[in-house]
């Protein structure tokens, strides 16, 4: 049987008339045509008036939000604890201490009343307020996003929005991305569109972009030769790379709704089952179905049992992110929150969610979900 990955790349028809284009020019470095018009067709598409600068990774995007916000060491960052380590990665990089805050059981994402008690906490604890706020809007589905904006207005502390895997869902009409002072992207091989590796800033703020390019670019002051006023990151985006994002660009929405079939088509086939509980979309929510997740409800039945019994079959599903308070490496980084996260990782599995999957390995996936005990 073909193996039937997780979340594999899919390109369409335009990415390689896009490269060919680059290689015909010689644009193959980091400045580039296709770079300036991915930026401008993301933004459109973004809409809200944003600016966009195309770089590296999404990774590389946080490092610059944090920088451009003046976070350094000694300072404290909140941030969702159910996410990839990418979310709060570039925090330690800046010097500064992750604040981790767990989910709600609704989107899964940061929850709005252990975020308030955290802040309240860390002003009382260090008599500082927490520098940013890192929300992650995670396997597409909008955090609780109203909520989120109001408590950052409040405490005056700004928001970084992590959209990485949530390109293409909205939250009440507004593209997710364009929440926060800032906005992330990734385009990394397995998002819902990819330009083999890649990311980008988002954010309304004209200025703040236009810092993220120099930045990226290795900080060259206005000179005749290379000199440097402040340390830079060799963090842009390449033409060919920004090739590849223009084509992917052309079919995200074609990507979302069938990502979102995926989910309805596991959802139609399995709701009947006591054994598996799925994540709905509530009112204003609309995502992009990123990964269809499960929490498995059948005694004895776990996630890593369900994974190998499916690995098998030549079946790739995958856990859900181990929240990053439970991590090694952030031990000792200050937690909030009642657990729900943990919970989360010890029931849930990710499903296969790529987006050139056919009816026929969607019922070979269900068939066996049904008769794995
Ligand atoms: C993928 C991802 C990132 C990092 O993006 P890269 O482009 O891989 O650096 C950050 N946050 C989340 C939630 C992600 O899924």
């Amino acid at each position: 049987m073909d193996r039937i990955y997780l979340s594999p790349p899919h390109i369409g028809t335009l990415e390689r008339q896009y490269v060919n284009e680059a290689f015909d020019t010689n644009w193959i470095s980091p400045a580039g045509p296709h770079i300036t018009a991915f930026e401008q067709e993301l933004a459109a598409y973004l809409g809200e008036g944003v600016h966009v600068a195309a770089l590296s990774s999404g990774t590389a995007a946080i490092h610059l939000a944090l920088i451009i916000l003046d976070v350094k060491q000694g300072d404290e960052v909140i941030c969702s604890s159910f996410t990839f380590s990418g979310s709060c990665n570039p925090v330690v990089y800046v010097g500064a201490t992750p604040v981790f805050v767990d989910s709600e059981p609704v989107s899964w994402n940061l929850d709005p009343t252990f975020l308030r008690q955290a802040i309240n906490d860390r002003i009382t604890k260090t008599g500082r307020k927490p520098k940013a706020i890192i929300v992650v809007d995670l396997y597409g589905n909008p955090a609780k996003l109203d909520e989120i904006t109001a408590i950052s207005r409040e405490f005056g502390i700004p928001l970084i929005e992590d959209a990485a895997e949530a390109l293409g869902s909205s939250y009440k009409g507004r593209k997710l991305g364009t929440f926060g002072e800032f906005g992330i992207l990734s385009f990394n091989g397995n998002k819902i569109i990819t330009t083999s590796g890649g990311g980008a800033l988002v954010s309304t703020n004209r200025e703040f972009i236009e810092k993220a390019r120099f930045l990226a670019t290795q900080a060259r002051d206005l000179a005749p030769h290379y000199q440097h006023s402040q340390i830079g990151y060799n963090y842009r985006l390449s033409n060919v790379c920004a090739g590849i994002g223009r084509g992917q660009l052309k079919v995200l929405d074609e990507r979302v709704k069938a990502r979102r079939a995926n989910y309805e088509f596991y959802v139609k086939n399995l709701k009947n089952s006591s054994n598996f509980e799925f994540l709905s979309e509530p009112e204003g929510s609309f995502s992009n179905r990123w990964l269809t997740t499960v929490l498995i409800k059948t005694p004895g039945l776990y996630p890593e049992k369900l994974r190998l019994a499916l690995e098998k079959e030549n079946i790739e599903t995958r856990a859900l992110w181990k929240p990053m308070h439970l991590q090694p490496v952030f031990k000792d980084a200050p937690y909030y929150g009642n657990g729900l996260s943990e919970r989360l990782f010890n029931e849930g599995l990710c499903l296969p969610s790529g987006t050139a999957l056919t009816q026929e390995n969607l019922g070979r996936i269900v068939a066996y979900l049904k008769a794995v005990r």
